[in-house]
């Protein structure tokens, strides 16, 4: 059986292939660096992180791009309330706690790790194309994106523009100055105290949208395999950037598959800074191994929403010490063609079922102390679980990518 990923674009769930066989193309949105790393963070990297190594263990060279969003109104705002400390360095130090964070979680390190700060010329340029192209205006020093401009804007939500229009949206700035209602900023003027670039329009910032965008050509090419995020940005953050990709370019679809993660709650209530319930993962993980709590993670599907309680990860001791105990009794090759192997790669190839997989290990895990398993089903429960990124199972540790030291 092919691998075959759900795509919330279209809604459907179709055998995957990359523009370029061999190689896979994915963009998943980083963090704007101005808070502590909390569990729903560790859910979508920790998922993205398996299912790239699963794409690569398939033969794949995966170019895995994740962005640093260093400049949007969140960032001014912690620099204001801290006495205008610079936003670098608020970057900087959120940043660390943040790698390092994912570095306990055995998350591969991207390949690619952009900060939008540094790619102002390739938004702007991206926004002259958008410009020239027909859908974007510029009004006193700001310039939108005008989504009725766009015949496809709204497919990725899969509703009406009268419904879009009717959501809570981000982009509700400058309303006096929009055309429509779904209009969004791809450049926008600054306040006195804001950072701000030099641009054909006059010294101003990018819009939040265009910065991956821009990011994501400029590292991956004109069209990407996958773009992975929460379920949040599904609107309006995605749905824009295929609005500005495939205006700017005039090719379609910018991305083959858009992948977006489930909501994590706690006891029931969406996790949110505002409503004061985030669970920390470097909390988690003074009190639980890394690799228990990626256990965790991944016995939740990537598409669900999740709900955490506190004797949730005390309740998957057990599990976790019988699937540590079980690959530690691996010897030799593992068999690819075992019935184990094949059942575990048929969960995973259908849209990444990594709780239907664990739950065949966990089957498997019992046998193998039981000494009832069949020869050899250790190294294979070793090896799977090593595709999925168990540092307990061997899995190769987080330094990928070339970027600036922790
Ligand atoms: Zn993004």
């Amino acid at each position: 059986m092919a691998l075959r990923l759900y795509s919330s674009l279209g809604r459907e769930t179709r055998e995957f292939r990359s523009l370029v066989p061999g190689v896979v193309r994915m963009y998943v949105c980083g963090v704007t660096p101005y808070d502590v790393t909390h569990l729903g963070h560790a859910f979508s990297y920790v998922q993205f992180d398996a299912l790239r190594r699963y794409l690569t263990f398939l033969g794949n060279e995966v170019r895995y791009v994740q962005n640093i969003t260093d400049i949007d109104d969140d960032m001014i705002m912690v620099s204001r309330r801290q006495g205008g400390r610079p936003i670098a360095e608020i970057r900087d130090e959120n940043d660390a706690i943040f790698r390092a964070d994912l570095d306990r979680l055995n998350v591969l390190r991207p390949w690619r790790y952009p900060k939008a700060t540094e790619h102002i010329d390739e938004i702007i340029e991206t926004t002259r194309r958008i410009i020239a192209n027909g859908a974007g205006y510029e009004v006193d020093g700001d310039v939108f994106f005008e989504a009725a401009r766009f015949p496809r804007y709204g497919q990725l939500n899969g509703v009406t523009l009268e419904a879009l229009a009717k959501r809570e949206n981000p982009e509700s700035k400058r309303e006096h100055k929009k055309r429509g209602p779904l209009d969004f900023l791809l450049w926008q003027l600054t306040e006195p105290d804001e950072p701000s670039w030099d641009s054909p329009w006059g010294p101003g910032r990018p819009g939040w949208s265009i910065e991956c965008t821009a990011m994501s050509m400029a590292h991956l090419g004109e069209q990407i395999d996958i773009h992975g995020g929460g379920r949040d940005l599904v609107f309006p953050h995605h749905e824009n950037e295929i609005a500005q990709a495939e205006t700017a370019t005039g090719l379609a679809p910018y991305c083959g598959w858009w992948m977006h993660n489930g909501m994590l709650k706690l006891d029931g209530v969406k996790m949110s800074k505002s409503l004061g319930n985030l669970v920390l993962a470097r909390n988690l993980m003074a009190e639980f191994e890394p690799d228990h709590l990626r256990l965790y993670l991944l016995s939740e599907h990537y598409r669900a929403d999740a709900d955490f309680h506190a004797n949730l990860m005390p309740g998957l001791l057990p599990r976790y010490e019988r699937l540590t105990k079980a690959a530690q009794l691996a010897v030799g090759e593992a068999d690819g063609g075992s019935p184990l192997w094949q059942a575990v790669t048929e969960r995973l190839d259908d849209d990444f079922d990594t709780p239907g997989a664990l739950g065949l290990l966990d089957a498997s895990a019992a046998r193998i102390l039981a000494g009832s398993a069949d020869a050899g089903e250790a190294a294979v429960l070793k090896s799977v679980l090593a595709i999925l990124g168990f540092a307990f199972a061997g899995a190769r540790g987080p330094a990928t990518g070339d970027f600036s030291p922790l």
